[in-house]
């Protein structure tokens, strides 16, 4: 993700035009996200008599949350989902959706119960291996109770298939007003960082369970769908048309996206047989769309920098809605109309590598998404404009920090909240604390470094422990005292000593 300090200067032009703008995300009906909490249902009609006390701490009861040391609502435990296949279609004049999610799991422990997240939406069924299940909501957790001679072994494959219809209602995250599935005048966008995935389907919401996904989504004519992945041609029928996308590579859920909209699609070939792919709304000025020219550029300067681009298929979806930020969804980055310029997009584009394919194993280790993809923007810098640019940005970024410091406001960035988890400082000083490593143990290392790191972790999840393990494998050294000055203690270590920067990394 990568926000400046555009909420405040789209807080003042909303203010402005006196809150009647139509570039606000239209919120038009939006109720409390959770508005189908407390409803207890049962399919088939006959109720379970599942309630809160029934095998809280039962041996085959799955966990309602993860535990993460930020969200430990998000996630469930008890199984492992390989696959979701996610079948809906939109009405542009309700906004209502109805949908099919098919998940392949995998039992982790025995189960007789498991939870689902789900925020809002009815359910119409849901089955397990195509037998009725018992299901009851409460919030975004959404029980499944299986019938004893249903019950699950551990390492048992199993499917769960929810049918459920509705008009989605966006997750309310303090940091970025709305996220989840944002319906606004002109169509919709998926934006779920940290857990809005549960706004539209039923998942396993949590970064640490990754999984394939194919997506079949009818929308009236003559919208466009954008997803993460392959695309293949729309098929019409009547006044439909549908649209599948393809996503084989294992993807964290809050990298899921679907964008509705009325874009046209710009497709070049970028390096080493990857397709550029990229969903543009109609309308938007070419200045705007001028950074997009250069992915491939960018790709290939990362590939050199972090090893081979991870996914088949990369570009932007840009809407024409006025969200402050970018996201990088996975294979292709959906931007806000003002978050177009060059250093933005070099910053998605290194999140593939680093967020994407390797994805935190818990929130609390955000700066491994941030701080990386914000030394991608230092070696885009570096590669475009020279040396002196990439130490003028190093200078800026330990300035900001040095400042807060002075102020008392610093918080090392590996030391995070739901409220500061997207503060500055995990990007800067998460990348300074690349850059120290880098000046530590030299180019070749370094690199080598992010290489391995990359490459060992595709596909799958990390922590900051397995990057030091890595940084310290590769260099031989002792590193344990320069990631704990930098992630975690106060006060800001002194800047690290300036090297020489290389435009090409070998
Ligand atoms: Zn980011």
């Amino acid at each position: 993700m990568k926000k400046y300090l555009l909420p405040l200067i789209w807080t003042l032009i909303l203010l402005a035009l006196g809150g009647c703008s139509p570039l606000r995300i239209d919120p038009t009906g939006a109720g409390p996200t959770d508005d189908a909490a407390d409803v207890t249902k049962s399919a088939p009609a006959e109720r379970g008599g599942m309630g809160a006390d029934n095998g809280a701490q039962a041996a085959d009861v799955g966990a309602a949350g993860v535990g993460d040391p930020l969200f430990p609502q998000s996630g469930n435990g008890g199984y492992d989902v390989q696959h979701y296949d996610l079948t809906l279609s939109w009405d542009d004049a309700s906004g209502a959706i109805e949908g099919v999610t098919v998940i392949a799991a995998v039992a982790t422990q025995p189960l007789a119960q498991f939870n689902l997240d789900l925020s809002g939406l009815e359910i119409d069924d849901i089955t397990v291996n195509d037998a009725p299940a018992e299901f009851s909501r409460n919030g975004s957790e959404l029980t499944i109770r299986l019938a004893d001679t249903d019950a699950l072994a551990t390492d048992e494959p199993f499917s769960i298939a929810v049918a459920y219809h509705g008009k989605p209602q966006p997750i309310e995250f303090a940091l970025l007003d709305e996220i989840g599935w944002l319906d606004y005048r002109g169509g919709v966008v998926v934006v779920s960082e940290p857990d809005g995935a549960a706004s539209w389907y039923p998942v396993n919401d949590h970064p640490s369970d990754k999984a394939s996904y194919h997506f079949t989504v009818t929308v009236p004519k003559p919208y466009v769908v954008a997803a993460n992945g392959d695309a293949t041609a729309p098929v019409a029928q009547g006044d439909m048309l549908t649209y599948e996308f393809d996503a084989p590579a294992p993807m964290a859920s809050y990298l899921v996206t679907i964008s509705i909209g009325d874009f046209w699609i710009q497709e070049e070939p970028g390096p080493d047989g990857v397709l550029i792919s990229n969903y543009f709304a109609e309308g938007l000025s070419s200045s705007l769309l001028g950074a997009f020219d250069k992915q491939a550029e960018m790709l290939a300067v990362f590939t050199q920098a972090f090893g081979p681009y991870p996914f088949d298929v990369a570009g932007a979806i840009v809407i024409d809605s006025p969200i402050s930020f970018a996201l990088e969804t996975q294979t292709r980055v959906i931007y806000g109309p003002f978050m177009t310029g060059e250093v933005v997009v070099a910053h998605e584009l290194a999140h593939q590598w680093f967020g994407d394919s390797v994805t935190p194993a818990s929130w609390e280790d955000i700066w491994l998404n941030e701080g990386f993809a914000t030394y991608g923007e230092l070696l885009w810098t570096v590669h475009e404009d020279g040396e002196e640019s990439g130490q003028q940005m190093v200078h800026q970024w330990y300035q900001a920090r040095a400042n807060e410091d002075r102020l008392g406001l610093a918080e090392p960035p590996g030391v995070v909240s739901p409220a500061s988890m997207f503060n500055r400082v995990v990007y800067e000083r998460g990348a300074l604390t690349l850059h120290a490593l880098r000046m530590t143990v030299g180019d070749d290392l370094f690199f080598q470094i992010l290489q391995t790191y990359a490459h060992r972790f595709a596909y799958g999840n990390a922590s900051t422990a397995d990057f030091i393990a890595v940084s310290e494998e590769i260099s031989g050294q002792q590193l344990d005292d320069l990631f704990n000055a930098w992630l975690y203690e106060d006060p800001l270590p002194d800047i690290p000593e300036a090297g020489l920067f290389r435009a090409d990394f070998q």
